[in-house]
């Protein structure tokens, strides 16, 4: 048995030669600063800890701005704890937290209080974009015409939604800006391996020809050469949904990469494979957003009668097996004969 030196009594323990409640008595246990700061970005609303920026409910970054704030007395431990958030005005709280602490098996509490002043700054990624900082130019062009405004549509969406699925784990990626050119689109982009990536995918899905050109920019502060990066997609003239001529046959091109694709014929509705080699030799017959539309009046089986587009006569047209005819379908003239675009 221990007794304490400074009340005389018996006591279990001893921390320095006192009881616990003799050597508690008088020393703050959980200490705090008057008040600490907590960045925030005035673009996106995130909060910056140790460098790094987290999206985070502002009452939840306060709270972890407080929780790294506390100073605990040497030999005791946090067992649990509680935290009050109070807000002050929108850039000011006050946070209370309360510490249940473990001294040498003596368990007691104590609580401590801090302002915490949110700071506007602006985060890295933000900085960038707002700066219209960008590393690579991804070019997207139409074979030899301008490309049209549904294609464009389409391929910046696709452009969009990668960046969009990229950028989940990385915030350093993102569209700086979009600009309409002669001839198609250029999309400004904040990372080299970005731009690369995007000119790979969409080289695949629409069979475009591709081109990657560096140039230097300048030089780094420790003196690296530093490139900027164009990424050039040349789409074809022809794309899904188009009547194109494959071997002499007029077909509607339904599926293309730069593996190869498949067309359906419009003369007997079958599809085959287009091969890799003979992807360059396709040519455009009519694009899918000028194909004419003709009113069904009648089906029956393998045919189906439609109004003529032009004179409205009635037509009969063959339809693939198994086809339920809509109310209009799709029609392309060959060689004055009209056929059906399934
Ligand atoms: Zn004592
Ligand atoms: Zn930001």
């Amino acid at each position: 048995m221990n007794f304490c030196v400074k009340c005389g009594r018996d006591c279990a323990e001893s921390l320095e030669g006192m009881c616990v409640s003799c050597w508690l008595d008088g020393r703050k246990l959980s200490t705090m600063p008057h008040h600490v700061d907590l960045k925030v970005c005035a673009n996106c609303g995130e909060f910056c800890f140790n460098e790094r920026w987290y999206g985070m409910k502002v009452e939840d970054a306060v709270a972890k701005a407080a929780q790294s704030a506390i100073r605990i007395i040497e030999g005791a431990e946090v067992v649990d704890g509680d935290i009050l958030v109070s807000k002050k005005d929108p850039f000011v709280y006050e946070v209370t937290l309360q510490s249940v602490l473990d001294i040498m098996g003596y368990v007691t509490t104590d609580t401590a209080s801090v302002i915490v002043r949110i700071k506007k700054g602006v985060c890295k990624p933000c900085s960038r974009k707002l700066g219209s900082y960008y590393t690579s130019i991804l070019q997207i062009r139409a074979g030899s015409k301008d490309l049209s405004p549904e294609l464009r549509n389409e391929v910046l969406t696709a452009v969009e939604k990668s960046v969009a699925k990229q950028a989940e784990n990385n915030k350093q990626l993102f569209i700086t800006k979009t600009e309409l050119v002669t001839g198609g689109v250029d999309v400004y982009l904040s990372s080299i391996s970005l731009g690369k990536s995007l000119m790979k995918q969409l080289g695949e899905t629409y069979c475009a020809e591709t081109k990657e050109s560096p140039k230097l920019v300048g030089q780094t502060a420790d003196g690296q050469d530093m490139y900027r990066l164009t990424y050039l997609v040349r789409l074809p003239e022809y794309h899904v949904g188009d009547v194109v001529i494959s071997g002499g046959r007029y077909c509607k091109l339904l599926r293309i990469s730069s593996y190869g694709g498949r067309a359906l014929d419009l003369f007997d509705f079958r599809e085959k494979a287009v091969r890799k080699a003979d992807i360059p030799s396709l040519k455009l017959y009519e694009k899918a957003g000028n194909l004419k539309e003709a009113t069904v009046i009648s089906r029956s089986g393998r045919e189906i009668q439609i109004m003529h587009p032009d004179n409205y006569s009635a037509v009969d047209l063959k339809v693939p097996e198994g086809y339920e005819a809509p109310d209009t379908v799709h029609v392309v003239p060959i060689d004055d004969v009209l056929y059906l675009v399934p």
